[in-house]
């Protein structure tokens, strides 16, 4: 059985075209393209994926949240130095 990889869906027909190849053509979503997911048994629908969002959340590593600390620290203790 052939998926659609955008939508899951299996209502695909087949175009030919391309370089000498078979297309495929969701009559779901529109997708036209000669990769599709083939599969004998149920799967969910490919996710849209929801990682890319939540790793650039947390984008901010703690190394460098020490660093920021420390030069923050180290710019205070230099402004006591110098103020008197
Ligand atoms: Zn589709």
């Amino acid at each position: 059985m052939l998926r659609c990889p955008q939508c899951g869906s299996t209502d695909l027909y087949t175009m030919i075209g391309g370089y000498g190849g078979f297309r495929y053509r969701c009559k779901q979503c529109g997708y036209i393209g000669s990769f599709v997911l083939e599969s004998d048994e149920e799967l969910p629908s490919p996710v849209t994926r929801p990682k890319e969002s939540e790793e650039k959340k947390i984008a901010v590593p703690l190394w460098l949240k020490i660093v920021v600390a420390l030069l923050v620290l180290y710019m205070l203790l230099y402004l006591l130095i110098l103020i008197p």
